[in-house]
C-alpha cells in the first residue's frame, strides 16, 4: 500500500532503505566519479551510509521527524569527509531542520524538506542550476515537490524522482564550470555528474519505499 504519510517509524525505515540502495549503488557511482573526477565518489557514499544506519538504530522511539534526518545528515558529515561527505550531509541535515515542527511527512513535508536541503547545499557548495553539479538534479526535484504540496506523498515523490532524473540526464551536456569536473571544460559533455547521480539514486529509493 501506498503510503500518505510518513510517521516517524517509517522515516527511520526509509531512511535505511535509502542507505541500503545507495550502498548497493557503488560501482555505478564510483563508475560515474571516475567519468569525470577522481572515482572516490560511491565509496564516500556507502561509508556515509553505513554510518547513517548505525545511527538510525540508536536514535529512541520518541526522535521527532525533523531530528531523525539531520542524525542523518551529521552520519554522513562526521563520517564520509571531502566536499561529497558536507554536501549530502548537509542535504539532509538542512533538509531535516526544515521538517521542524511537523508530526510526520506528507507533501508539503517532501516540499520542505527539499527546498531546506536544496537551499543549505547551494550555500555551502556555491553550485547553481547548469554548473554540472549535485544541484541539478537537486534544485529541479525542489522546484517540482514546491508545485505538488496539494497532492499525495506518493503522486509527489513519483514526480520529484522524476525530475530529478531529467536533471541528471540534463547535467550530461552541460560543461562543468564547478565540482569535480571544472577542470575539464567542454571534455566534461557527455556524462552526467556523480553527485546528479547519487540524488537519483536517494529520491529513487524514497519512491520505491513510499509506494511499496
Ligand atoms: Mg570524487
Amino acid at each position: 500500500m501506498p503510503k500518505t504519510t510518513l510517521a516517524p517509524d517509517h522515516a527511520k525505515a526509509m531512511i535505511l532503505a535509502v542507505a541500503d540502495a545507495v550502498i548497493a549503488a557503488e560501482p555505478y557511482l564510483s563508475e560515474a566519479d571516475r567519468n569525470l573526477g577522481d572515482g572516490d565518489h560511491g565509496l564516500g557514499m556507502q561509508r556515509g551510509f553505513t554510518a547513517v544506519k548505525e545511527k538510525i538504530g540508536t536514535l529512541g522511539a520518541e526522535e521527532a521527524i525533523d531530528k531523525i534526518f539531520s542524525a542523518a545528515g551529521m552520519a554522513m558529515i562526521s563520517s564520509m569527509g571531502g566536499a561529497s561527505g558536507a554536501l549530502f550531509g548537509t542535504l539532509f541535515r538542512d533538509g531535516g531542520k526544515a521538517l521542524a515542527g511537523r508530526a510526520d511527512l506528507d507533501a508539503a513535508g517532501l516540499a520542505a524538506f527539499l527546498r531546506g536541503a536544496c537551499d543549505g547545499v547551494q550555500a555551502r557548495g556555491k553550485a547553481q542550476p547548469g554548473d554540472k553539479t549535485m544541484v541539478d538534479a537537486l534544485h529541479p526535484a525542489a522546484a517540482r515537490a514546491a508545485e505538488l504540496t496539494g497532492l499525495s506523498l506518493p503522486e509527489a515523490i513519483d514526480a520529484v524522482a522524476a525530475a530529478a532524473e531529467a536533471g541528471r540526464e540534463a547535467s550530461k551536456a552541460m560543461i562543468a564550470t564547478l565540482g569535480r569536473a571544472k577542470t575539464l571544460g567542454e571534455a566534461s559533455i557527455g556524462h552526467p555528474d556523480a553527485g546528479a547521480c547519487s540524488v537519483v539514486v536517494i529520491l529513487g529509493a524514497m519512491r520505491e519505499y513510499i509506494n511499496a
